[in-house]
């Protein structure tokens, strides 16, 4: 059967010499003169490859273009567009029309048909696609209807994604990007209840999913079922938060009640970074909605670059091999406490510690096994003392800790209980047993101190003490 051709251009010239052409190569030939005509007859006669003008009265060849790759039943014909412009914008527009070749007007006749059978042949239309348009009866009205509702689509879309590019502050606290986040979302979407869980890189902070009540409010109780719901492998206490919607709301007296429920998740490579979770009391079919795609990926692009910039700071202050903190983040730290110790006449104690004779492990062991020692030393630290301590790796095998609104007196407990835990600990790497133990020394703010420096130095003055008096022990200094 002889292949069908619509070719859609205003000028009669142009026309009658295309028609003259494919006839010649033996195709069916069809035309029309101008987008809206052409789209009439891509449903009456439906065409195997469509070649238009851009330039048209009444609808364009871009308009057109879109219009049919938006459309389920027309997206596969195969469509070249035959243009003059050259300019760049052009080409964009051309491009985001949906396309599939474009060709100069001043090619010759021969190279315009080739490309039709060419691509004709690459993507035939299917029968079963002829078969359903041809049920169709299209009026012109219902040409502009659509042209409308695609660009109402994307004018919304549009204007949505603004919306979530504009809450691009990474340093955000979650909850208040939460608040921006729910304040675009229930803009558009109709839940009765949604909540959206964080997940940050920064593995001292907690991980947190946070509620938005749009019509109804819950309890503790029912946040924690969510909680428990959607992240059963959640390790750690659940501490509920909300916010709340200005609208008036019911209070929900069971879990039960909420009939429906949308959830999406959201990965970093392999990594689960975020949840979003909608509720409804109705049966609500939330993949009819609209916008639901829109917002799955502007808040999946949202929630990548927040986890990444989160982790970016995260790297830039921690040491890679021991997981402490790294030095050039102390001196910050350091100065801000010592500021605030001043400032409020509170405590601060740093402490000092070293492990002894680690250069024997190294000869002794192979230097992987000190770094062993030297990792499972920094978590015994960071899982003994409190979430409100800064440890610092200081140097080779020396750590620092920064304890705020803590005396030497009450610091020394805690010091001590670590120098205990180090020394009873059986180390095991490859086989080997090693046992390590540490100094410590400490020293608190004092009236005074001239800066932090001095904090530090005398720390280190009772770390030699503990050092020269024999190893494995603490020793504190009041400073005075
Ligand atoms: P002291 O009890 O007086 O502190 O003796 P020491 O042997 O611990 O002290 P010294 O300062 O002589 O040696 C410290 C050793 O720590 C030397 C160095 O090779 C080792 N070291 C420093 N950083 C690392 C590291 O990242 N990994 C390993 N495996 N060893 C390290
Ligand atoms: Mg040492
Ligand atoms: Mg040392």
């Amino acid at each position: 059967m002889a292949k069908k051709v619509l070719i859609i251009d205003d000028s009669y010239t142009q026309l009658s010499s295309l028609k003259i052409f494919f006839k010649r190569e033996g195709f069916d030939v069809d035309t029309a003169k101008n987008g809206v005509e052409g789209f009439v007859k891509v449903y009456k006669n439906t065409p195997d490859v469509i070649i238009s003008d851009v330039l048209m009265p009444h609808l364009g060849g871009f308009q057109l273009c879109r219009l049919l790759k938006n459309n389920k039943e027309t997206h596969d014909i195969p469509f070249i567009m035959l243009t003059v412009l050259d300019k760049n914008l052009d080409k964009f527009w051309g491009s985001q029309s949906g396309a599939d070749i474009f060709l100069r007007k001043d090619y010759d006749m021969a190279t315009i048909v080739k490309a039709a059978i060419d691509i004709s042949e690459k993507m035939p239309v299917p029968d079963s696609v002829k078969k359903e348009l041809a049920t169709y009866e299209i009026e012109e009205d219902e040409i502009i209807s659509q042209i409308n509702k695609i660009l109402d689509d994307e004018l919304m879309k549009t204007t949505i994604t603004n919306k979530f590019r504009e809450i691009s502050d990474y340093t955000k606290d979650e909850k208040a990007t939460a608040v921006d986040i729910f304040n675009v979302i229930s803009a558009i979407a109709d839940y009765d209840l949604a909540c959206i869980y964080f997940v940050s890189p920064d593995n001292t902070a907690a991980k947190r999913l946070i509620f938005h009540e749009q019509n109804v409010s819950v309890d503790n109780e029912t946040m924690l079922s969510v909680w428990r719901q959607l992240l059963p492998d959640a390790a750690g206490d659940f501490k509920p938060e909300k916010i709340l919607s200005e609208n008036e709301k019911e209070q929900l007296s069971s879990f039960d009640d909420l009939l429906s429920k949308k959830e999406m998740d959201f990965y970093y490579e392999d990594t689960l970074i975020g949840k979003l979770c909608f509720y409804s009391k109705e049966n609500l079919r939330w993949n009819k909605m609209r916008f639901m795609n829109i917002i799955k990926s502007e808040l999946d692009l949202f929630l990548r670059l927040k986890y990444l910039y989160t982790k970016t700071c995260f790297l830039s202050i921690t040491d890679e091999l021991t997981q402490l903190y790294a030095r050039r983040h102390l001196k910050s730290v350091l100065s801000q406490e010592f500021e605030r110790a001043r400032r409020y006449g509170s405590f601060i104690t740093v402490a000092m510690i070293d492990i002894d004779d680690f250069k024997m492990v190294n000869d002794k062991y192979g230097h992987l096994a000190g770094d062993y020692v030297l990792k499972e030393v920094s978590k015994i630290f960071i899982n003994t003392l409190r979430k409100t301590d800064f440890v610092y790796r200081y140097g080779g095998e020396e750590i620092c800790i920064l304890m705020p609104e803590t005396t030497v007196q009450k610091a020394f407990i805690p010091l001590e209980r670590l120098r205990k835990t180090v020394e009873n600990r059986n180390f095991v790497f490859e086989d080997k047993k090693m046992h390590v133990t540490v100094s410590i020394g400490a020293a608190q703010y004092t009236k005074n101190a001239r800066n932090a420096a001095e904090l530090l130095e005398k720390a280190d003055a009772a770390l030699y003490t503990a050092k020269k008096s024999g190893k494995n022990m603490v020793i504190i200094t009041d400073g005075e």
